[in-house]
């Protein structure tokens, strides 16, 4: 999809939604990272993360451009146009857009890898995984009260 079909769409979706033309303009931004659109308060322009449409299709654009039209038609109104405002979300339950935007599958693939620390038993090698650091002087092998060492801390 190109930036003129987007405009088009954004411009059929204000008409047959909200009953107003939107008269500004709809582009692709595609440094938009965690965010599937914005609406910017100084020039008007909606902005619209492409990621969203090529991996979660064109039923979340449409979710996304009906949030932020809600943003810009409140905000042209002199309404409340915030996510924490009544108008705001009186107007997204009424043209039924998503409350916040879906996280991007890509995303959720990327979590934060979690440090794992491996220590074991000195007499009979049981093996103990930990998320944090363990007191050795304090905490002794469960099984036969041997000392425990940490062997090593690797990621998951
Ligand atoms: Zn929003
Ligand atoms: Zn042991």
């Amino acid at each position: 999809m190109e930036n003129n079909e987007l405009q088009r769409l954004v411009e059929r979706i204000s008409i047959d939604l909200f009953g107003k033309p939107f008269k500004h303009k709809a582009i692709f931004n595609s440094r938009l990272k965690t965010t599937g659109g914005r609406y910017l308060l100084g020039s008007h322009h909606i902005e619209i993360n492409r990621k969203y449409l090529e991996q979660l299709g064109k039923d979340e654009l449409i979710g996304i451009i009906k949030h932020e039209l809600c943003h810009y038609h409140l905000h042209l109104e002199g309404r409340g146009y915030q996510h924490r405002d009544a108008d705001f979300k009186a107007l997204l339950k009424k043209v039924e857009a998503p409350r916040y935007c879906n996280q991007l599958p890509e995303q959720k693939r990327k979590r934060r890898a979690s440090k794992i620390l491996l220590y074991k038993c000195e007499s009979c090698n049981l093996a103990y995984k930990r998320k944090r650091k363990m007191d050795t002087s304090r905490f002794v092998c469960g099984k036969c009260r041997g000392k425990l060492v940490m062997v090593k801390e690797y990621f998951v």
